[in-house]
Protein backbone atom coordinates (compact mmCIF):
# COMPACT_ATOMS: atom_id res chain seq x y z
CA UNK A 1 0.00 0.00 0.00
CA UNK A 2 1.16 3.58 -1.05
CA UNK A 3 0.14 6.70 0.69
CA UNK A 4 0.53 10.26 -0.85
CA UNK A 5 0.23 12.96 1.31
CA UNK A 6 -1.15 16.83 1.92
CA UNK A 7 -0.49 18.56 4.91
CA UNK A 8 -2.27 22.01 5.04
CA UNK A 9 -0.39 25.41 6.37
CA UNK A 10 -2.24 25.43 9.50
CA UNK A 11 -0.37 21.70 9.92
CA UNK A 12 3.09 23.65 9.12
CA UNK A 13 3.00 26.56 10.94
CA UNK A 14 5.94 26.11 13.39
CA UNK A 15 8.30 23.92 14.68
CA UNK A 16 5.84 21.53 16.91
CA UNK A 17 3.56 21.01 13.97
CA UNK A 18 6.42 19.71 12.10
CA UNK A 19 7.08 17.52 14.82
CA UNK A 20 3.40 16.33 14.40
CA UNK A 21 3.97 15.71 10.62
CA UNK A 22 7.16 13.80 11.06
CA UNK A 23 5.30 11.35 13.59
CA UNK A 24 2.78 11.13 11.27
CA UNK A 25 4.85 10.55 8.41
CA UNK A 26 6.48 7.98 10.70
CA UNK A 27 3.77 6.53 11.69
CA UNK A 28 3.37 4.31 8.59
CA UNK A 29 5.99 3.16 5.85
CA UNK A 30 3.11 3.39 3.70
CA UNK A 31 3.23 7.28 3.52
CA UNK A 32 6.19 8.24 1.01
CA UNK A 33 5.11 10.95 -0.93
CA UNK A 34 4.61 14.45 1.13
CA UNK A 35 2.80 17.72 -0.49
CA UNK A 36 3.27 20.84 2.15
CA UNK A 37 1.66 23.99 1.90
CA UNK A 38 3.24 27.31 3.25
CA UNK A 39 3.71 28.08 6.95
CA UNK A 40 0.06 29.30 8.10
CA UNK A 41 -1.71 30.80 11.13
CA UNK A 42 -0.38 29.92 14.64
CA UNK A 43 -3.04 31.70 16.32
CA UNK A 44 -5.75 33.99 15.42
CA UNK A 45 -4.50 36.55 13.99
CA UNK A 46 -1.69 35.91 13.07
CA UNK A 47 -0.33 35.93 9.23
CA UNK A 48 -0.12 33.22 6.57
CA UNK A 49 3.00 33.16 4.66
CA UNK A 50 1.13 33.31 1.00
CA UNK A 51 -0.31 36.43 2.68
CA UNK A 52 2.75 37.74 3.40
CA UNK A 53 4.18 37.25 0.40
CA UNK A 54 1.60 38.18 -1.69
CA UNK A 55 2.14 41.77 0.24
CA UNK A 56 5.77 42.36 -0.58
CA UNK A 57 5.28 41.72 -3.73
CA UNK A 58 2.13 44.43 -3.74
CA UNK A 59 4.51 46.73 -1.69
CA UNK A 60 7.69 46.07 -4.25
CA UNK A 61 5.65 46.89 -6.64
CA UNK A 62 4.39 49.83 -5.54
CA UNK A 63 7.72 51.10 -5.49
CA UNK A 64 7.66 51.08 -1.44
CA UNK A 65 9.86 48.91 0.64
CA UNK A 66 8.53 45.32 1.91
CA UNK A 67 11.58 44.89 4.58
CA UNK A 68 8.87 44.32 7.09
CA UNK A 69 6.91 42.26 5.97
CA UNK A 70 9.81 40.17 4.32
CA UNK A 71 11.58 40.64 7.83
CA UNK A 72 8.44 38.31 9.35
CA UNK A 73 8.73 35.88 7.00
CA UNK A 74 12.53 35.10 7.35
CA UNK A 75 11.91 35.39 11.27
CA UNK A 76 9.62 32.14 10.89
CA UNK A 77 11.57 30.27 8.87
CA UNK A 78 14.86 30.65 10.50
CA UNK A 79 13.01 29.87 14.16
CA UNK A 80 11.70 26.43 11.97
CA UNK A 81 15.18 25.82 11.25
CA UNK A 82 16.70 26.35 14.07
CA UNK A 83 13.70 24.89 16.39
CA UNK A 84 14.32 21.67 14.69
CA UNK A 85 18.21 21.78 15.06
CA UNK A 86 18.35 21.58 10.73
CA UNK A 87 20.68 23.33 8.99
CA UNK A 88 19.48 23.75 5.56
CA UNK A 89 20.63 26.60 3.74
CA UNK A 90 17.41 28.27 4.85
CA UNK A 91 19.30 32.13 5.15
CA UNK A 92 20.62 31.77 1.96
CA UNK A 93 17.50 30.29 -0.09
CA UNK A 94 15.37 33.97 1.70
CA UNK A 95 18.65 36.03 0.57
CA UNK A 96 17.91 34.59 -2.96
CA UNK A 97 14.01 35.20 -2.54
CA UNK A 98 14.63 38.70 -1.23
CA UNK A 99 16.33 39.49 -4.02
CA UNK A 100 14.08 38.11 -6.98
CA UNK A 101 11.65 40.15 -5.42
CA UNK A 102 13.54 43.10 -5.52
CA UNK A 103 14.73 42.64 -8.95
CA UNK A 104 10.67 42.20 -9.86
CA UNK A 105 9.89 39.10 -9.89
CA UNK A 106 6.21 37.95 -10.95
CA UNK A 107 3.68 37.85 -8.47
CA UNK A 108 3.21 33.93 -8.89
CA UNK A 109 7.08 33.75 -7.82
CA UNK A 110 6.86 35.27 -4.71
CA UNK A 111 3.53 33.76 -3.48
CA UNK A 112 5.03 30.62 -4.62
CA UNK A 113 8.21 30.56 -2.14
CA UNK A 114 6.20 29.75 0.48
CA UNK A 115 5.60 26.08 -0.24
CA UNK A 116 9.23 26.03 -1.88
CA UNK A 117 10.64 27.26 1.32
CA UNK A 118 8.72 25.03 3.42
CA UNK A 119 9.35 22.04 1.48
CA UNK A 120 13.08 22.20 1.73
CA UNK A 121 12.35 22.68 5.61
CA UNK A 122 10.42 19.70 5.62
CA UNK A 123 12.58 17.72 3.68
CA UNK A 124 15.53 17.61 5.22
CA UNK A 125 13.05 17.25 8.71
CA UNK A 126 12.25 14.20 7.66
CA UNK A 127 15.28 13.46 5.37
CA UNK A 128 13.60 12.85 2.31
CA UNK A 129 14.34 13.96 -0.79
CA UNK A 130 13.02 17.79 -2.50
CA UNK A 131 11.60 17.15 -5.78
CA UNK A 132 10.86 20.54 -6.92
CA UNK A 133 7.39 21.17 -8.57
CA UNK A 134 7.96 22.95 -11.25
CA UNK A 135 9.82 19.95 -12.61
CA UNK A 136 6.86 18.14 -12.59
CA UNK A 137 3.52 20.72 -12.80
CA UNK A 138 2.80 22.64 -16.14
CA UNK A 139 0.62 24.98 -16.76
CA UNK A 140 0.14 26.59 -20.93
CA UNK A 141 1.44 29.94 -21.73
CA UNK A 142 -1.96 31.57 -20.72
CA UNK A 143 -2.17 30.25 -17.35
CA UNK A 144 -4.18 27.14 -17.49
CA UNK A 145 -3.38 24.27 -16.27
CA UNK A 146 -1.41 21.60 -19.04
CA UNK A 147 -2.78 18.19 -17.41
CA UNK A 148 -1.46 16.18 -20.33
CA UNK A 149 2.27 17.49 -19.76
CA UNK A 150 1.78 17.13 -15.94
CA UNK A 151 1.05 13.82 -16.35
CA UNK A 152 4.22 13.23 -18.29
CA UNK A 153 6.83 15.24 -16.35
CA UNK A 154 5.10 13.66 -13.10
CA UNK A 155 5.65 10.40 -14.40
CA UNK A 156 8.72 10.40 -13.21
CA UNK A 157 8.16 10.04 -9.62
CA UNK A 158 6.83 6.48 -10.30
CA UNK A 159 8.81 4.00 -8.85
CA UNK A 160 10.41 6.27 -6.41
CA UNK A 161 10.07 6.71 -2.06
CA UNK A 162 10.70 9.25 0.23
CA UNK A 163 9.59 12.39 -1.46
CA UNK A 164 8.55 16.20 -0.57
CA UNK A 165 6.92 17.99 -3.59
CA UNK A 166 5.90 21.52 -2.86
CA UNK A 167 2.68 22.30 -3.01
CA UNK A 168 0.87 25.71 -4.98
CA UNK A 169 2.88 25.79 -8.01
CA UNK A 170 4.28 24.43 -11.29
CA UNK A 171 5.92 26.59 -13.96
CA UNK A 172 4.93 27.12 -17.80
CA UNK A 173 7.36 26.11 -20.30
CA UNK A 174 8.78 29.14 -21.00
CA UNK A 175 9.78 28.63 -17.08
CA UNK A 176 7.79 31.40 -15.82
CA UNK A 177 6.73 30.22 -11.96
CA UNK A 178 2.84 29.84 -12.13
CA UNK A 179 0.43 29.13 -8.92
CA UNK A 180 -3.09 27.38 -8.74
CA UNK A 181 -5.89 29.52 -7.17
CA UNK A 182 -5.31 29.99 -3.58
CA UNK A 183 -5.64 26.75 -1.32
CA UNK A 184 -4.06 24.67 -4.91
CA UNK A 185 -1.45 22.70 -2.35
CA UNK A 186 -4.55 20.42 -2.57
CA UNK A 187 -4.48 19.72 -6.55
CA UNK A 188 -0.18 18.93 -6.11
CA UNK A 189 -1.21 16.60 -3.69
CA UNK A 190 -4.01 15.24 -5.96
CA UNK A 191 -1.58 15.06 -9.09
CA UNK A 192 1.34 13.70 -6.74
CA UNK A 193 -1.05 10.63 -5.92
CA UNK A 194 -2.26 9.94 -9.23
CA UNK A 195 1.34 10.06 -10.56
CA UNK A 196 2.87 7.92 -7.84
CA UNK A 197 -0.72 5.76 -8.27
CA UNK A 198 -0.93 6.35 -4.15
CA UNK A 199 -3.60 3.68 -3.20
CA UNK A 200 -5.18 7.01 -0.56
CA UNK A 201 -4.64 10.51 -1.12
CA UNK A 202 -4.48 11.68 2.60
CA UNK A 203 -5.36 15.50 3.05
CA UNK A 204 -3.81 16.45 6.45
CA UNK A 205 -5.83 19.54 8.02
CA UNK A 206 -6.94 21.04 11.18
CA UNK A 207 -10.71 19.86 11.04
CA UNK A 208 -11.56 15.85 11.43
CA UNK A 209 -13.14 15.87 8.42
CA UNK A 210 -16.04 16.90 6.51
CA UNK A 211 -19.18 17.79 9.03
CA UNK A 212 -22.48 17.45 7.84
CA UNK A 213 -23.67 20.68 8.50
CA UNK A 214 -21.64 24.25 8.61
CA UNK A 215 -20.45 24.72 12.62
CA UNK A 216 -20.98 27.79 12.50
CA UNK A 217 -25.08 27.55 12.46
CA UNK A 218 -25.47 23.83 13.53
CA UNK A 219 -24.03 22.89 16.86
CA UNK A 220 -21.44 20.22 17.21
CA UNK A 221 -22.35 18.28 13.50
CA UNK A 222 -21.22 14.57 13.16
CA UNK A 223 -18.50 13.84 11.41
CA UNK A 224 -19.13 12.50 7.73
CA UNK A 225 -17.39 9.44 7.94
CA UNK A 226 -17.51 8.77 4.04
CA UNK A 227 -18.75 10.53 1.15
CA UNK A 228 -18.64 9.76 -2.48
CA UNK A 229 -16.92 12.18 -4.63
CA UNK A 230 -20.59 13.51 -6.73
CA UNK A 231 -21.90 13.67 -2.82
CA UNK A 232 -19.12 15.63 -2.50
CA UNK A 233 -19.58 17.77 -5.23
CA UNK A 234 -22.82 18.56 -4.87
CA UNK A 235 -21.96 19.73 -1.19
CA UNK A 236 -19.32 22.02 -2.33
CA UNK A 237 -20.60 23.69 -4.84
CA UNK A 238 -23.25 24.49 -2.05
CA UNK A 239 -20.60 25.91 -0.15
CA UNK A 240 -19.28 23.24 2.13
CA UNK A 241 -15.79 23.68 2.02
CA UNK A 242 -12.85 21.74 3.39
CA UNK A 243 -10.56 20.67 0.01
CA UNK A 244 -10.03 22.83 -3.24
CA UNK A 245 -12.99 21.88 -5.52
CA UNK A 246 -10.61 21.31 -8.82
CA UNK A 247 -8.26 19.33 -6.10
CA UNK A 248 -11.04 16.19 -6.71
CA UNK A 249 -10.07 15.85 -10.38
CA UNK A 250 -6.84 14.12 -10.63
CA UNK A 251 -7.38 11.75 -8.48
CA UNK A 252 -11.54 11.21 -8.84
CA UNK A 253 -10.30 10.03 -12.48
CA UNK A 254 -7.87 7.93 -11.11
CA UNK A 255 -10.21 6.26 -8.51
CA UNK A 256 -8.04 7.13 -5.86
CA UNK A 257 -9.88 7.32 -2.08
CA UNK A 258 -8.96 11.13 -0.47
CA UNK A 259 -8.97 10.27 3.56
CA UNK A 260 -9.09 13.99 5.00
CA UNK A 261 -7.48 13.72 8.27
CA UNK A 262 -6.65 16.22 11.12
CA UNK A 263 -3.06 16.84 12.26
CA UNK A 264 -4.03 17.85 15.65
CA UNK A 265 -6.03 14.65 16.12
CA UNK A 266 -4.06 11.78 14.44
CA UNK A 267 -6.00 9.11 15.80
CA UNK A 268 -9.26 10.38 14.55
CA UNK A 269 -10.01 8.49 10.79
CA UNK A 270 -11.77 11.64 9.43
CA UNK A 271 -13.72 11.81 6.21
CA UNK A 272 -12.72 9.54 3.37
CA UNK A 273 -14.02 10.29 -0.10
CA UNK A 274 -14.76 7.27 -2.23
CA UNK A 275 -15.10 7.00 -5.78
CA UNK A 276 -18.78 6.15 -6.90
CA UNK A 277 -17.87 2.78 -8.12
CA UNK A 278 -17.20 1.95 -4.56
CA UNK A 279 -20.31 3.19 -2.94
CA UNK A 280 -22.28 0.29 -1.58
CA UNK A 281 -25.98 0.83 0.04
CA UNK A 282 -25.68 -0.31 3.37
CA UNK A 283 -29.68 0.58 4.34
CA UNK A 284 -28.26 2.53 6.97
CA UNK A 285 -29.93 4.31 9.74
CA UNK A 286 -29.10 8.18 8.28
CA UNK A 287 -29.80 8.49 4.87
CA UNK A 288 -28.16 11.56 4.56
CA UNK A 289 -24.55 12.46 3.64
CA UNK A 290 -24.22 16.03 4.70
CA UNK A 291 -26.29 19.27 4.41
CA UNK A 292 -25.17 22.59 2.55
CA UNK A 293 -26.40 25.77 1.52
CA UNK A 294 -25.64 29.38 0.01
CA UNK A 295 -27.61 32.95 0.05
CA UNK A 296 -27.26 35.44 -2.87
CA UNK A 297 -29.92 33.46 -5.62
CA UNK A 298 -32.60 35.06 -7.58
CA UNK A 299 -35.60 32.89 -8.80
CA UNK A 300 -37.28 34.56 -12.60
CA UNK A 301 -40.50 33.05 -12.90
CA UNK A 302 -42.27 32.98 -16.16
CA UNK A 303 -45.86 32.55 -16.39
CA UNK A 304 -47.44 31.56 -19.70
CA UNK A 305 -50.67 29.47 -20.12
CA UNK A 306 -50.35 26.17 -21.70
CA UNK A 307 -46.55 26.55 -22.24
CA UNK A 308 -45.86 22.99 -21.97
CA UNK A 309 -47.57 22.67 -25.02
CA UNK A 310 -45.06 25.26 -26.86
CA UNK A 311 -42.32 23.97 -28.99
CA UNK A 312 -38.87 25.77 -28.17
CA UNK A 313 -40.66 27.90 -25.17
CA UNK A 314 -37.46 26.40 -22.57
CA UNK A 315 -35.28 27.07 -25.57
CA UNK A 316 -36.40 31.12 -26.06
CA UNK A 317 -36.32 31.45 -22.70
CA UNK A 318 -32.43 30.14 -22.05
CA UNK A 319 -31.05 31.59 -25.11
CA UNK A 320 -31.88 34.79 -23.33
CA UNK A 321 -29.58 34.01 -20.81
CA UNK A 322 -26.88 32.80 -22.80
CA UNK A 323 -27.03 36.23 -25.15
CA UNK A 324 -26.15 37.67 -21.84
CA UNK A 325 -23.62 35.52 -20.43
CA UNK A 326 -25.87 34.13 -17.73
CA UNK A 327 -25.48 30.76 -16.29
CA UNK A 328 -28.30 29.26 -14.35
CA UNK A 329 -28.11 26.96 -11.13
CA UNK A 330 -31.63 25.11 -11.68
CA UNK A 331 -34.80 25.56 -13.94
CA UNK A 332 -37.68 24.08 -12.01
CA UNK A 333 -41.10 24.04 -14.37
CA UNK A 334 -44.74 22.98 -14.45
CA UNK A 335 -47.03 23.22 -16.80
CA UNK A 336 -47.53 27.15 -17.30
CA UNK A 337 -44.40 27.97 -15.75
CA UNK A 338 -40.76 27.72 -16.10
CA UNK A 339 -38.58 29.02 -13.51
CA UNK A 340 -34.65 29.55 -13.36
CA UNK A 341 -32.98 30.38 -10.79
CA UNK A 342 -29.96 32.54 -10.81
CA UNK A 343 -26.80 33.26 -8.39
CA UNK A 344 -27.49 37.26 -7.98
CA UNK A 345 -23.30 37.57 -9.17
CA UNK A 346 -24.46 36.75 -12.44
CA UNK A 347 -27.32 39.39 -12.69
CA UNK A 348 -25.77 42.50 -11.64
CA UNK A 349 -26.30 45.33 -14.09
CA UNK A 350 -28.30 42.82 -16.37
CA UNK A 351 -31.69 42.08 -14.66
CA UNK A 352 -33.98 44.81 -16.40
CA UNK A 353 -32.17 43.71 -19.88
CA UNK A 354 -32.98 39.93 -19.26
CA UNK A 355 -36.51 40.86 -18.29
CA UNK A 356 -37.23 43.17 -21.51
CA UNK A 357 -35.92 40.11 -23.73
CA UNK A 358 -37.55 37.58 -21.93
CA UNK A 359 -40.88 39.41 -22.29
CA UNK A 360 -39.86 39.91 -26.29
CA UNK A 361 -38.83 36.72 -26.97
CA UNK A 362 -40.99 34.63 -25.07
CA UNK A 363 -43.99 36.40 -25.68
CA UNK A 364 -45.04 36.33 -22.30
CA UNK A 365 -47.21 38.81 -20.18
CA UNK A 366 -45.84 38.30 -16.66
CA UNK A 367 -42.31 37.89 -15.32
CA UNK A 368 -42.36 37.09 -11.29
CA UNK A 369 -38.68 38.42 -9.76
CA UNK A 370 -38.11 36.85 -6.42
CA UNK A 371 -34.34 38.22 -4.75
CA UNK A 372 -33.42 37.59 -1.42
CA UNK A 373 -33.36 33.32 -2.35
CA UNK A 374 -31.08 31.08 -0.32
CA UNK A 375 -30.62 27.41 -1.31
CA UNK A 376 -30.23 24.10 0.78
CA UNK A 377 -29.09 20.79 -0.86
CA UNK A 378 -29.83 18.10 1.57
CA UNK A 379 -27.36 15.28 -0.11
CA UNK A 380 -26.98 11.72 0.59
CA UNK A 381 -26.97 8.67 -1.88
CA UNK A 382 -28.59 7.05 0.34
CA UNK A 383 -31.70 8.59 -0.01
CA UNK A 384 -32.75 6.82 -3.42
CA UNK A 385 -35.43 4.74 -3.15
CA UNK A 386 -35.82 5.45 0.87
CA UNK A 387 -39.15 6.30 2.05
CA UNK A 388 -40.06 9.39 4.14
CA UNK A 389 -36.83 11.20 3.68
CA UNK A 390 -39.01 14.08 1.72
CA UNK A 391 -41.82 13.74 4.36
CA UNK A 392 -39.11 13.92 6.86
CA UNK A 393 -37.52 17.33 5.45
CA UNK A 394 -40.65 18.84 4.24
CA UNK A 395 -42.31 18.37 7.87
CA UNK A 396 -39.22 19.54 9.65
CA UNK A 397 -39.31 22.93 7.65
CA UNK A 398 -42.58 22.98 8.22
CA UNK A 399 -42.33 23.02 11.98
CA UNK A 400 -39.89 25.36 11.92
CA UNK A 401 -42.56 27.84 9.77
CA UNK A 402 -39.89 27.59 6.82
CA UNK A 403 -42.12 28.64 3.65
CA UNK A 404 -40.34 26.38 0.63
CA UNK A 405 -40.50 28.76 -2.20
CA UNK A 406 -38.95 26.33 -5.19
CA UNK A 407 -38.30 22.01 -4.77
CA UNK A 408 -35.57 20.68 -7.56
CA UNK A 409 -34.73 16.69 -6.64
CA UNK A 410 -31.75 16.30 -9.26
CA UNK A 411 -32.42 13.08 -11.16
CA UNK A 412 -29.92 11.08 -9.87
CA UNK A 413 -31.81 11.49 -6.53
CA UNK A 414 -28.93 12.03 -4.23
CA UNK A 415 -29.78 15.44 -3.57
CA UNK A 416 -32.71 17.42 -2.61
CA UNK A 417 -32.45 21.68 -3.15
CA UNK A 418 -34.81 23.84 -1.76
CA UNK A 419 -35.54 27.47 -2.43
CA UNK A 420 -35.91 29.93 0.48
CA UNK A 421 -35.95 33.26 1.61
CA UNK A 422 -32.49 34.39 2.70
CA UNK A 423 -33.57 35.41 6.07
CA UNK A 424 -35.30 31.81 6.98
CA UNK A 425 -31.48 30.11 5.88
CA UNK A 426 -30.45 29.26 9.91
CA UNK A 427 -33.44 28.31 10.68
CA UNK A 428 -34.12 26.05 7.52
CA UNK A 429 -30.20 24.27 8.02
CA UNK A 430 -31.25 23.36 11.85
CA UNK A 431 -34.27 22.30 11.26
CA UNK A 432 -33.12 19.65 8.65
CA UNK A 433 -30.33 18.76 10.72
CA UNK A 434 -32.41 18.03 13.62
CA UNK A 435 -34.58 15.95 11.84
CA UNK A 436 -32.34 13.55 10.24
CA UNK A 437 -30.24 13.30 13.32
CA UNK A 438 -33.40 11.32 14.60
CA UNK A 439 -32.71 9.07 11.87
CA UNK A 440 -31.11 7.15 14.09
CA UNK A 441 -27.30 6.16 15.22
CA UNK A 442 -25.13 4.94 12.36
CA UNK A 443 -21.81 4.62 10.94
CA UNK A 444 -21.78 8.33 10.31
CA UNK A 445 -23.68 9.22 12.98
CA UNK A 446 -21.50 7.66 15.65
CA UNK A 447 -18.64 9.34 14.16
CA UNK A 448 -18.93 12.03 16.54
CA UNK A 449 -16.92 15.59 15.42
N1 LIG B 1 -0.31 28.66 0.48
C1 LIG B 1 -1.30 28.81 -0.51
C2 LIG B 1 -2.48 29.57 0.06
O1 LIG B 1 -2.42 30.06 1.18
C3 LIG B 1 -1.72 27.51 -1.12
C4 LIG B 1 -2.21 26.46 -0.15
O2 LIG B 1 -2.12 26.62 1.05
O3 LIG B 1 -2.75 25.46 -0.63
O4 LIG B 1 -3.47 29.71 -0.61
Amino acid sequence: MLIATKFGGSSLADAKQFQRVREIIEGSHERQFVVPSAPGRRFAGDDKITDLLYACYALQKAGADFGEPFARIRERYMDIERELGLDCGMERELAVVERAIKNGASEDYAASRGEYLCGLLLAAYLKFAFVDANELICFHEDGTYDDATTQLWASCLEGRRGVVVPGFYGRRRDGAIKTFSRGGSDITGAIVARAVRADIYENWTDVSGFMMADPRIVENPHVISSVTYSELRELSYMGATVLHEDSIFPVRKAKIPIQVRNTNAPKALGTMVIPDAQYVPTGRACPLTGIAGRRGFTILTVNKDNMHKEVGFGYRLLRVLHRNNISFENAPSGIDTMSVIIDDAHLIGKLDTVIEQIKRDCDVQQIEVSSGIALIATVGKGMARRLGVSATLFSALCAAGVNVRVIDQGSSEMNIIVGINETDFEVALRAIYAAFEGFGTDDTLACKA
